[in-house]
């Protein structure tokens, strides 16, 4: 296992270089921080993810959570990283110090993310959910339920959980069946059944508090039907005491991966007693789970990029090693043999890792910039539409192209690559489930191209390009990266002209035909949207080897420099050919007879 599952260097580079994160501690929100209290939370939560959380990643793929008296029993760690994080205040850290958080911002708290990702997602992934849950009640419930729940979640004694899924509704959260009749009582009697939730019920914390989908009797049907509830494994009785509510687990999946944290099976009201309570208005559920799924979209792709990250610091520190073969210029078969990175095409695999994952980090913490500024008010409107446009790609870019990257990462180990000795493996398996949860990546690329390249009359769409625009005039002005601005500036037109081509479609052809190919315009975007994040990063780089930097700096300015070359050289012309299919696919998978697929 390398020392190494992330870079420290880097994330320094993002957050005081690119991202300028000093610059929030001008607004009052923000005002108590400084660049010494950022480096003093992520040293922190870096310290925590060498000690603790990496060396116990591959400990939890080997020992995965068992169905043991109708719970999840996970590793006992869980339980003490969830009373660590709520010790360290990582739960709560972007609340105000009213509401008992450190008024962090979101780029400083998606790098604490990112660490504990890349040194073990299985865990990282409890004290996220609480994250989200807690969110959801303090931003829409009454002030009872934040009396009742907060506190126990955020101290990391009780989980949160987001239970949306269904047998019969997966990406379809229309369809829901669990219902809620309310008794006029203060809570309503929850009937029905969840599928995939994750730490759904855990012997890792006291209690578990679920913040559920369901629909009240007689609402509409469809998503404006769909309202939102606390369901806690322990409610509170009338006497104050903890009582059991009437929601059982009754089993957890057997995944390939992921596999420190459980998903399990949840039934409510077998008894006819599951109490659930309403979280804000009847029938607004979906669209306050819209926020916390945003959160988690982001999430996803931070969690993405940090899995590859770990895989990417394996792969380079193996390659450095393992003696194998000789240049392709060497005629002489006794010469030594040469470590793998000598090799170009191993050079190519590696730099693809580091293309990805440092342009995935980069376009996630843009993401996390836009909603702290908007949070503060600074062009709310603007940064929060910039936010709603981006959100799919950073959500979909790590993890799809995340597990290529993970694969190249396993290539470059070759045999070893595929055998439990290294992490590798796991990491490629752990990456898998990031284009599935959180809305599929086909759910997103649907979201994108239906609903946020035309949202408020394409505004969002527009300021995506403006920004684009800008770094490409800065990075226009410096010779050594005019080729890469002229190259993304044609990828703009690129997609201008497609955008364009299917509204044309949607218009006159209808919706079947103009999303048939939605994933592909994801893809282009995103690769467009890396484009502009390397061209970001380096435009910071070139000026930064302008001063004379120190050696070691000198190396990671060049490297940047490199990958941006690399970026542009074999990625970015995949937008070509998306686009040509996009173009000329005339709704191939569309129009065809279904029946076709049928054998004999
Ligand atoms: C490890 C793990 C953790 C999870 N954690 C949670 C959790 O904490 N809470 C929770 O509520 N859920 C959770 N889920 C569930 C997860 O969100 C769903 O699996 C996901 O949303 C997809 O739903 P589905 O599995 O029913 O697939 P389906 O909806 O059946 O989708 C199957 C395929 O069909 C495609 N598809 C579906 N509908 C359409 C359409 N209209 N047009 C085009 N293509 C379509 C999808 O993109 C996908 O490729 C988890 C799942 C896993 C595996």
């Amino acid at each position: 296992m390398a020392e190494q599952f992330a870079s420290k260097r880097n994330i320094r580079f993002m957050l005081y270089e690119v991202f300028n994160a000093e610059e929030l501690t001008q607004y009052e929100f923000y005002q108590d921080h400084s660049r010494e209290t950022f480096d003093m939370i992520i040293d922190t939560v870096w310290k925590m993810g060498v000690d603790f959380l990496y060396p116990l990643y591959q400990e939890l793929d080997k020992n995965p959570p068992q169905f043991v008296d109708g719970q999840a029993k996970v590793h006992p760690a869980t339980r003490q990283f969830m009373r660590m994080c709520g010790e360290g205040g990582w739960i709560n850290a972007n609340w105000s110090y009213e509401d008992g958080g450190q008024q962090v911002p979101l780029l400083i708290t998606f790098v604490n993310s990112l660490i504990m990702a890349a040194a073990n997602c299985g865990l990282s992934g409890f004290p996220a959910l609480t994250t989200g849950a807690a969110n959801l009640i303090l931003n829409f419930g009454s002030q009872e339920l934040k009396d009742l729940y907060l506190e126990k979640m955020v101290s990391g004694e009780w989980q949160g959980t987001m239970a949306l899924t269904e047998p019969d509704a997966g990406s379809s959260l229309a369809d829901i069946k669990t219902t809620a009749v309310d008794t006029g009582e203060g809570y309503y009697k929850i009937k029905g059944q969840k599928i995939f939730i994750s730490a759904g019920d855990t012997d890792a914390t006291d209690n578990t508090i679920h913040l559920m989908l369901a629909k009240i009797e007689g609402a509409p049907p469809g998503v404006r039907g769909i309202s939102l509830f606390v369901v806690p494994k322990y409610r509170y009785a009338k006497d104050g005491s903890l009582e059991r509510n009437d929601i059982w687990c009754t089993g957890i999946e057997h995944k390939m991966g992921f596999k420190g944290s459980p998903i399990c099976t949840l039934v409510m009201g077998e008894n006819n007693d599951c109490h659930g309570y309403l979280v804000g208005e009847p029938h607004m559920g979906l669209s306050y789970m819209f926020q916390m799924m945003n959160e988690a979209r982001i999430g996803v792709g931070i969690g993405a990029v940090g899995k590859a990250t770990a895989a990417y610091y394996d792969a380079l520190e193996y390659t450095k090693q393992r003696l194998q073969g000789r240049k392709p210029s060497q005629k002489d078969p006794t010469a030594p043999q040469v470590p793998l990175i000598e090799h170009a095409d191993i050079r190519r695999m590696l730099l693809f890792q580091r293309a990805v994952c440092e342009g995935g980090l980069s376009l996630a913490l843009q993401l996390s910039k836009y909603v702290d500024l908007a949070k503060v008010g600074v062009e709310p409107e603007k940064h929060e539409l910039l936010v709603d446009f981006l959100v799919p790609i950073v959500k979909s870019f790590p993890s799809e192209y995340g597990i290529l990257s993970t694969s190249a990462a396993m290539q470059c180990l070759g045999g070893y690559g595929y055998c439990q000795d290294f992490p590798v493996e796991q990491h490629f398996r752990d990456i898998r489930i990031d284009p599935i949860h959180e809305g599929t990546t086909g759910i997103q690329a649907q979201d994108l191209l239906g609903r946020k390249t035309t949202m408020k009359n394409g505004e969002a769409y527009r300021l995506f390009m403006e920004e684009v625009k800008r770094t490409m005039a800065e990075a226009a002005e410096i010779p050594e990266l005019k080729p890469q601005a002229e190259a993304l500036a044609k990828g703009l037109e690129v997609m201008d002209d497609v955008t364009s081509y299917l509204l044309k479609v949607r218009k006159e052809k209808g919706p079947e035909e103009f999303l048939a190919d939605a994933n592909l315009y994801l893809e282009m975007t995103g690769l467009l949207a890396i484009g502009w994040q390397w061209l970001l990063q380096g435009v910071v780089a070139y000026r930064a080897l302008q001063n004379q930097p120190s050696e070691g700096d000198t190396k990671f300015y060049r490297g940047k420099l490199i990958t941006l070359k690399y970026f542009y050289t074999y990625e970015l012309p995949k937008v070509n050919t998306l686009a040509h299919v996009l173009k000329t696919s005339q709704g191939l998978t569309a129009n065809m007879d279904i029946s076709l697929f049928d054998e004999e």
